[in-house]
């Protein structure tokens, strides 16, 4: 699992679009082909992102200060200049309220600065779709600046760029392995899904190179030793282009050949598991089997499930959805995201986790 994971890191940063994308998707595609001559490729387009990597965003009075920041994928673009102004909350994947302030100009708003109040700058996306004004997000000391700022009386000013381009028909790959259960039952199967490519902004170790390599593990072990269940094993792409991939794959399918989905996303650092999943009698059927093992030790369930990954579009159409994550929130969507040794332990309790779910979930699972 160890030489997947590194050589998926070693890729880079797998924005969609992007050559070590690109690489990343013919190692996967290529390791499959190897385990089965079953390996597809499921190609699609949609309407997505490319950052141009310049965008900056600078306090301009009552002093000068050059903040470190990160864009929204789905900002808008170009360049803007005027005053600060409170502006309540983004809520980012309906999970995280972040304080919002909006950058006025003659009576107009011209750009947004958005931030969480619990760690540095990240990227993250704008899931309603990309908006028409730059939008960036700050690190909690900046919030914290911006919000003592507008408490006073005089004026504040920013300006900035922002390098966020629309695009539409870009390419996207899912790539996936259908696994036959060694018995002869009904035709339904469960689906395995974690997606490959990373926000522009990091090599995405723990998000999401290293549930890929789980799910290639589980790939290999079912390869030679056949499921209880048929799977398929899905490898999501343009995760981070508001769940371009999963939501493809979803819209093919008919709800009722599928029992249930298992959706890895984020295996970091730490000792805390989070299963986001629904609908509650699912939920209920995964805490009995989780709950009677003694790890992880920390178990924290989230219901209904938060939108925020690519189980979202199976869950909207009444399927059974879970979604695994040691969920790292210190260094997502950062070039910090790097190979350390600790995720690793985090990823092999992950394969087992899956393995044991499959084999102790019921083989039938009621829709909802
Ligand atoms: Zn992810």
């Amino acid at each position: 699992m160890i030489k997947f994971w590194k050589q998926l890191i070693d890729c880079g940063n797998k924005a969609v679009g992007s050559d070590a994308h690109q690489q990343a998707e013919e190692l996967i595609f290529a390791s499959l082909k190897q385990l089965s001559p079953a390996a597809e490729k499921m190609e699609f387009t949609f309407d997505g992102w490319e950052t141009s990597g310049n965008s900056f965003l600078q306090l301009s009075s009552p002093f000068y200060k050059n903040f470190d920041c990160w864009i929204f994928l789905g900002s808008g673009s170009g360049s803007f200049e005027g005053e600060i102004h409170p502006m309540g909350y983004t809520h980012v994947w309906n999970m995280y309220p972040w304080k919002r302030f909006a950058v006025i100009d003659k009576g107009k708003i011209v750009a947004y600065i958005s931030g969480r109040n619990d760690g540095d700058t990240l990227s993250q996306t704008l899931i309603e779709g990309n908006s028409l004004f730059p939008h960036f997000i700050l690190g909690k000391n900046d919030i914290a600046l911006l919000e003592g700022l507008t408490q006073g009386e005089g004026k504040i000013y920013v300006k900035g760029f922002a390098g966020c381009r629309h695009v539409s028909n870009m390419r996207g790959c899912n790539l996936i392995l259908p696994i036959k259960s060694g018995k002869e039952k009904h035709p339904g199967k469960v689906v395995l899904t974690a997606h490959y490519d990373t926000m522009y902004n990091t090599p995405g170790a723990y998000d999401n190179a290293a549930g890929a390599a789980v799910l290639m593990q589980l790939a290999k072990i079912f390869s030679e030793k056949q499921p209880s269940c048929n799977l398929e094993l899905v490898f999501t792409d343009a995760e981070e282009h508001g769940l371009a991939g999963s939501r493809y794959y979803a819209n093919q399918i008919s709800p009722e050949t599928i029992e249930y989905v298992i959706n890895i996303d984020g295996v970091g650092r730490g000792d805390e598991l989070e299963i986001w999943s629904g609908n509650e009698s699912f939920e209920q059927s995964v805490f009995k089997i989780l709950n009677s093992l003694n790890y992880p030790k920390k178990q924290c369930y989230h219901n209904p499930p938060p939108p925020g990954s690519d189980h979202d579009p199976f869950y909207r159409r009444g399927i059974p959805s879970c979604m695994l994550t040691f969920n790292d929130q210190g260094i997502l969507h950062t070039p910090f995201d790097i190979y350390e040794e600790s995720k690793l332990s985090n990823m092999h309790v992950m394969c087992q986790l899956v393995q044991t779910l499959l084999d102790q979930l019921p083989e039938q699972v009621k829709h909802f």
